[in-house]
């Protein structure tokens, strides 16, 4: 059984009102009079009869409940054919909408968090290929506290470093240890040309001046290296 209403438009002449009320008389759920039957009545065509009813009237069928609002939804035809196709609806437009919207939404949500996580390591990777390469090596011997046999290492462990390290055949370099507190070792491996100026090649192929120079360079050091000791920190 349709439950419909007809809605005149403002103003509607009297004898249009009748044809569209005889046109849209809807009784157990069928059209009461042919559009034949109609057109004999009040003399017009077919065809006119039709442009009669768009201009003028139109009817809302009552198609279901809307299970998020619970608001009555009808839907509106202005002829027979789009009247019989409309179809029984859950959800109003509105909510329809809304929940449309709330699903945009929440793939949008989605996306922007995997184009952040993307974004960052992105950012990562290119953060850590953006450091230039060291020509220092540097790390620790971590102390083997767990030797029990004579042929286990004295210091084992691993490490990772935090950018490139170019180490070159042919160039001389200077390294140094230190030991700290705990029995650990901090290795150093610099070339040294990086540690003497250009100018004093010369001099500093010297043994005895080298030996000097160094001595020198690794008590400095030492004493950077003790501070950042107690961070338990790399050296330098
Ligand atoms: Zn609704």
């Amino acid at each position: 059984m349709y439950k419909f209403r007809i809605n005149f438009k403002e103003g509607i002449e009297e004898n249009y009102r009748l044809i569209a009320i005889d046109y849209w008389k809807i009784e157990e759920s069928r059209f009461v009079h042919t559009i034949v039957e109609i057109a004999q009545k009040y003399g017009v065509s077919h065809m006119a009869l039709t442009g009669i009813v768009q201009r003028n009237a139109t009817c809302s069928k009552f198609v279901g409940v809307c299970s998020i609002c619970q608001e009555e939804i009808w839907q509106t035809a202005s002829n027979r054919t789009s009247f019989n196709s409309l179809k029984k609806k859950s959800q109003c437009e509105e909510c329809r909408e809304l929940e449309r919207q709330k699903w945009l939404d929440q793939v949008e949500a989605r996306n922007r968090g995997l184009r952040q996580r993307e974004t960052k390591q992105q950012l990562q990777q290119k953060g850590l290929n953006q450091i230039p390469p060291s020509t220092t090596l540097k790390f620790s011997l971590a102390r083997n506290t767990n030797k029990t046999k004579p042929k286990q290492p004295e210091y084992s462990g691993t490490f990772v470093l935090k950018q490139d390290v170019v180490i070159k055949a042919g160039v001389k370099y200077l390294y140094g240890g230190w030991e700290l507190t705990d029995g650990s070792i901090n290795l150093q491996f610099k070339p040294v040309e990086e540690i003497f100026p250009t100018q004093q090649r010369d001099i500093r192929e010297e043994p005895g001046f080298i030996g000097r120079q160094v001595e020198q360079l690794y008590n400095d050091l030492m004493t950077i290296n003790e501070e950042r000791d107690k961070n338990d920190e790399p050296p330098f």
